[in-house]
């Protein structure tokens, strides 16, 4: 076997469905530079994804899928409870795969050369820690928006300042924060992750800790790597070059490899739907998606609901079986009665990137996951935003303040201001050309040549270089 094809990286993603797809797009990229992948699932997404995972491993020979025990099969559903079960039972068992899997370790059977690197996710510090202690280096891969990674970094330095936490009852959301760098001119109190609001007198909220524990961490990592373009966020990656060992801006990663989607989906899709775009006119449909995790209370959908009905377009609206409650059937049955025969459909799981693609979509309602923000930029869609948590607060900061491809519709949820948000987003020629102009931008950034392209070259090397 040749040198190149020794190096062996082993993923490890987090498994929800955001940090998933952006991981089987991280490893076709990998597959076709003439790596080998180990892809680690948890038990319970490896069950779940079955037949998908064994076709891709099976269309691939350098690709496998294994898994390790995540504790407790629903803690899928709550990102805390997994990130905790992943680094007590997930943990034990990862390291005893790895320390198998690497050189001079016990090794599988099945003809794959010995792991030479790990590339985990970014929120897992113990997955490179692991890796080293076993003599694997490791690199640390965040799926989010390098400006969210940089605002996790400068949580510290916002407590030190009295940013953090903000006053009693959260004081005025609309002021200014400083002591991120970068971002001093347009950056809120309500922008930062949500978290941020209920601290009372530190950081504490255990979500909040930690994340901005791992980000911390990953200054240990070779290398942090990001799912994202120098030109969508090049200051905010020159600041993490600084606190960083390396940083890599490989992104975006969907449109640069695209895997195939049945692969990553843990949900099944509804095919249906693109045959009702079809039958609508160019730039008519709004398209709803809140990703993968959010759930939402009854209130909101109706005043969702009554917004959309009032805006008058029709619209495809993602709503999974665990969005709503009890009361999803019957809502569902008074949206559709509400909008009439063929004006909206609604479908519990969509195949997103080719729905953004579609020329009957004229914007996508978005709850600003990354994943979701960078496919919607690449097809240069306009977008009406409504983040919940994490990172979604400040990605839709930039997409509102700074990229000006869409409205950020933030911590408003009326019907007036969803009807009047998406008649500007379907309507300002403003924010079409900003969309559009972006998209042509991020499509020279991982054209050949581009500042992608050549960084995610640049990562070969190194994980060459460290598997030598
Ligand atoms: N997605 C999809 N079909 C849907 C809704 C979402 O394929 O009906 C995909 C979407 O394309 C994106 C991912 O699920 O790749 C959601 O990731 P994101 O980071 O946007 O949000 P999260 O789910 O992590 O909150």
């Amino acid at each position: 076997m040749a040198e190149a094809d020794m190096a062996h990286v082993l993923v490890f993603p987090i498994p929800a469905q955001g940090h998933l797809n952006s991981f089987l797009h991280f490893s076709t990229g990998l597959l076709r530079a003439g790596l080998h992948v180990t892809f680690l699932h948890t038990d319970h997404n490896l069950r779940r994804l079955g037949a998908a995972a064994r076709e891709a491993a099976a269309a691939s020979p350098r690709l496998r899928f294994l898994s390790v025990p995540d504790d407790d099969p629903r803690a899928v559903d709550g990102l805390p409870r997994l990130m905790q079960a992943l680094s007590t039972t997930g943990a034990a068992a990862y390291r005893d795969l790895l320390a198998s899997l690497r050189r001079g370790g016990a090794a599988a059977d099945d003809g794959f050369p010995p792991v030479t690197c790990v590339v985990a996710d970014g929120v897992m510090p113990f997955a490179w820690d692991i890796a080293e202690e076993l003599g694997v280096p490791a690199i640390a891969y965040r799926t989010v928006s390098a400006c969210s990674v940089l605002a996790y970094l400068s949580v510290p330095r916002l407590v030190q300042r009295g940013e953090l936490p903000f006053p009693e009852g959260g004081g005025d959301l609309d002021v200014p924060v400083r002591g991120v760098p970068g971002m001093e001119s347009f950056l809120r109190r309500r922008d930062l992750p949500i978290q941020c609001r209920s601290l009372t007198d530190t950081y504490q909220d255990p979500l909040l800790k930690a994340v901005v524990a791992a980000t911390v961490d990953s200054r240990r990592a070779r290398a942090l790597m990001l799912n994202t373009t120098a030109s969508l966020e090049g200051p905010s990656l020159a600041h993490l070059a600084e606190e960083m060992r390396d940083v890599f801006a490989v992104g975006p990663l969907h449109a640069m490899s695209p895997a195939p989607a049945v692969a990553t989906s843990l949900w099944r899709h509804d095919d249906g739907c693109m045959a009702w775009l079809d039958g609508q006119p160019e730039r008519s449909v709004v398209y709803i998606s809140l990703g993968s995790l959010t759930v939402i209370s009854h209130e909101q959908f109706t005043e969702f609901l009554h917004g959309l009905v009032a805006a008058g377009y029709p619209f495809l609206w993602v709503l999974r079986p665990d969005m709503l409650g009890a009361s999803q059937d019957a809502a569902l049955q008074d949206a559709l009665a509400a909008v009439g025969e063929g004006r909206a459909l609604v479908v519990p799981w969509a195949p997103q990137r080719e729905v953004l693609r579609h020329h009957a979509v004229g914007c996508f309602l978005t709850h600003s996951g990354w994943n979701s923000t960078i496919e919607g930029v690449v097809e240069g869609v306009p977008m009406v935003c409504w983040p919940f948590f994490a990172d979604q607060q400040i990605n839709s900061r930039f997409v509102g303040a700074v990229w000006g491809n869409g409205l950020d519709m933030k911590d408003v949820c009326e019907r007036d201001m969803v009807e009047g948000t998406v008649r500007e987003a379907m309507e300002s020629d403003e924010v079409r050309k900003s969309a559009r102009a972006l998209a042509e931008q991020v499509e020279r950034d991982i054209a050949d040549g581009g500042s992608s392209a050549m960084e995610f070259k640049r990562l070969v090397g190194f994980i060459r270089e460290l598997s030598s």
